[in-house]
């Protein structure tokens, strides 16, 4: 993953723009605010271009791993203090969610798996995603992928869900699970 997908960064609401975008990305003049008619956009200044950002949500994709029975969270550099999450990244180009998501088992535990089911789709308005997440089967050895500070394995009968981003779809599939 590139830093900061999913599940965990610092407890802001959003500001529009959602990112630091000053300048167009077809021709690089700068942009200004403009409404639509529906909502604040931003718009290249530029009269012969007038590219407009519309910052839309980044698709992300999160593992809840299930390996030897028990469930591995990670730990991202620049998360909070403590805390562990899901697999998770941002999609790459001309990827399926499915592909995606067992790419970054791959990436970052080194493990070989499958999907077992999609438990939900969640918006993360504070980092503008929207998080597809699924419950993923693993097996093979776990080699720590160099991107991770840490990992740690969960008995499901000892894994709590957080509150926001992942932790909700821990939540649903904790829920499906002992419903
Ligand atoms: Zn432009």
């Amino acid at each position: 993953m590139r830093a900061g997908a999913g599940g965990a960064g610092p407890a802001q609401a959003l500001r529009w723009p959602p990112m630091k975008a000053r300048h167009c990305l077809q021709c690089g003049t700068l942009l200004a605010p403009f409404h639509d008619g529906e909502r604040e956009r931003l718009r290249c200044t530029s009269e012969s271009c007038r590219w407009i950002f519309y910052g839309n949500p980044t698709p992300v994709v999160a593992a809840l791993v299930e390996h030897e029975g028990h469930i591995v969270l990670v730990r991202n550099p620049g998360w909070p203090p403590k805390f562990y999450g899901l697999v998770t990244g941002f999609l790459e180009a001309n990827e399926t969610p499915e592909a995606g998501v067992l790419r970054e088992l791959q990436e970052e535990l080194g493990l070989e798996g499958e999907v077992a089911s999609l438990i939900g789709v969640y918006s993360f308005e504070m980092r503008n995603e929207v998080i597809a997440a699924y419950h993923v089967r693993a097996h093979g050895t776990i080699v720590v992928g160099a991107e991770l500070e840490d990992t740690k394995r969960v008995p499901p009968d000892k894994l709590r869900p957080w509150p926001g981003g992942t932790g909700l779809a821990v939540r649903d599939w904790l829920a499906r699970r002992n419903g």
